[in-house]
């Protein structure tokens, strides 16, 4: 199946799909001068048209948001807390409805769309303690008389713009926290897979949540731009490739908005020779090819050291050849399609390529029994892997599994070191002192032992380093709280009259 428009105008073949509207106020809304498809990648059919905002969108959602987050600004925090609990135990109920509209516009599989709804919850149960993540602080009697607090107020309005691989966990990250903090919210996920957003922002004011506090609009650059150039944002949360988290970081600071911005990656797992190798290899096949690959914490390069590779490989070989690839409803299937054909045919230029660089084909994902319809491709191994080939340097975001053969574990650290990706890695050893080593030597924000995909649990923050985050707080969990608020610092005095004077010096105490 093959498309190529992506973005029309109405009244085009498909003006007869229904349409995602957005939600703003509370409303959703459906009129737009444009429009974009949404399929099912399973099937390449469109079940969908997704509004795309333009400026006079956004401009109404952020002065509705505006508006009401100066009342959400006062609310109690008790009020806050509820809406927290109420929310989860809500997105917990639908959490089959939720998945099936992630498994519909994404692909995965459905035990993994609902897998991303329980890590995006945890990030909604840190934030029922937001009471606790708001308090301040408080020194008496700094000098005579002087007491010095601090308070953490919100931004105001901030913008959250999402990736379409996550379409409901990683909007949890972002927009939970905001809420908790007193913010309102302008989401703008993904127009690939843009109906999750919407279930999440029912859920939200189905507990309670005063219209105007969540609102979702949908969009490509022009709602994004109209984001980033509104003075009415104050703050910027972003998740997505590493090109736009640049974009987005600049624009964003060139205006002095607050801005956090992750992007892509190339994330490796070091096999040490002593690792249990069975293990090795199940962990890598799980890492490289659960979702497609499209993971930002996917395994894409697997760091054979010293003389354990041709065995590695063997073992990861079957267990990649031996996957279910299908539709994601099927029950039976373990790895779904990718996100679009324009996504199909990147990763298959990359695995025809491979060879021609230089790599070893030891599977090839274009030779797999896949479905007929649909963006399906299988999983693909390459071995001995250098630096410098495309299918090393690039993120290929698809089920493109990568061997690169080294001497040592000073090799394995000096090979990901020099990776301008730096978002999560692990090493996997049955030695204590190599994996604290480890630890310590690599430059990489997540770093998993014997775990492939360490991405940090809600009481963590989660955020990679170099080319994977532009900005300094990292997503979800304490962090979160200190991106979403700003500190101000209260000096106060209650002096008797009779100890008034002129006096011009600096104050000191
Ligand atoms: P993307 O960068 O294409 O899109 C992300 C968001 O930016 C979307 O909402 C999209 O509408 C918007 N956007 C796209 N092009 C734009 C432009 N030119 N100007 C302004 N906005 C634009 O990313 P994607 O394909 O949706 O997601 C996959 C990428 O996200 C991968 O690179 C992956 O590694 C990364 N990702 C990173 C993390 C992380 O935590 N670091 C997590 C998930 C995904």
């Amino acid at each position: 199946m093959t498309h190529t428009a992506d973005t029309q105008t109405a009244g085009a073949v498909e003006s007869q799909a229904p349409i995602v509207g957005h939600s703003i106020g509370g409303e959703l809304v459906h009129d737009s001068d444009r429009y974009t498809p949404v399929y099912n990648p399973a099937t390449g059919e469109q079940t969908a048209r997704v509004a795309l905002a333009d400026h006079a969108t956004v401009d109404t959602a952020v002065e509705v948001a505006a508006s009401a987050q100066r009342a959400w600004r006062k609310a109690g925090l008790a009020k806050r807390t509820q809406v927290m609990f109420k929310a989860r135990q809500i997105l917990d109920e639908r959490r089959d409805e939720l998945a099936a509209s992630i498994t519909a516009e994404h692909g995965k599989v459905l035990s993994d769309a609902a897998g991303e709804i329980t890590r995006g919850l945890e990030n909604v149960e840190f934030c029922a303690g937001l009471m606790h993540h708001l308090k301040g602080e408080y020194a008496e009697q700094v000098a005579g008389g002087v007491d010095v607090h601090q308070v953490r107020q919100p931004l105001g309005v901030v913008a959250c713009i999402t990736p379409f691989n996550f379409p409901a966990m990683v909007p949890l990250w972002m927009v939970t926290t905001a809420i908790a903090a007193g913010n309102a919210v302008i989401l703008k996920p993904s127009e690939r897979d843009p109906s999750a957003s919407l279930l999440i922002a029912e859920a939200f004011r189905d507990a309670g949540l005063p219209d105007g506090i969540l609102n979702v609009v949908h969009g490509d650059k022009t709602a994004v731009d109209a984001l980033l150039e509104h003075p009415g944002i104050t703050g910027v949360s972003f998740v997505g490739s590493t090109p736009i988290a640049k974009y987005i970081y600049a624009q964003s600071a060139e205006r002095g908005k607050r801005v956090q911005a992750l992007g892509g990656a190339k994330n490796h797992m070091v096999v040490m020779p002593d690792a249990h190798l069975d293990s090795a290899a199940d962990a890598a096949v799980s890492a490289a090819y659960g979702s497609a690959g499209e993971r930002c914490m996917a395994i894409s390069v697997v760091v054979a050291v010293g003389d354990i590779a041709d065995e590695l490989v063997e073992k990861i070989r079957t267990r990649a050849e031996a996957l279910v690839i299908g539709d994601g409803t099927d029950p039976a299937s373990e790895m779904g399609p990718l996100i679009t054909n324009d996504a199909l045919d990147r990763v298959t230029g990359y695995v025809a390529g491979a060879a021609d660089e230089g790599a070893a084909v030891t599977l090839d994902g274009r030779s797999t029994q896949v479905p007929d319809q649909g963006y399906f491709i299988g999983p693909t191994l390459l071995d001995h892997v250098t630096p410098g080939m495309k299918v090393y340097d690039d993120e290929i975001f698809g089920p493109v599994l990568s061997v690169v053969r080294v001497e040592s574990y000073d090799d394995a650290v000096e090979l990901i070191n020099a990776n301008r990706y730096a978002n999560g890695t692990a090493v996997f050893t049955r030695d204590g002192k190599t994996a604290r080593e480890f630890e310590m030597d690599i430059e990489v924000g997540m770093v998993g032992v014997n775990v492939p995909i360490p991405v940090p649990v809600g009481a963590f923050s989660f955020g990679g380093w170099k080319d994977s985050l532009f900005g300094d707080t990292h997503m979800y969990g304490p962090e979160a709280f200190n991106f979403y608020t700003r500190r101000k610092v209260v000096t106060s005095r209650w002096p008797e009259p009779s100890e008034s004077q002129v006096n011009l010096g600096f104050p000191t105490h």
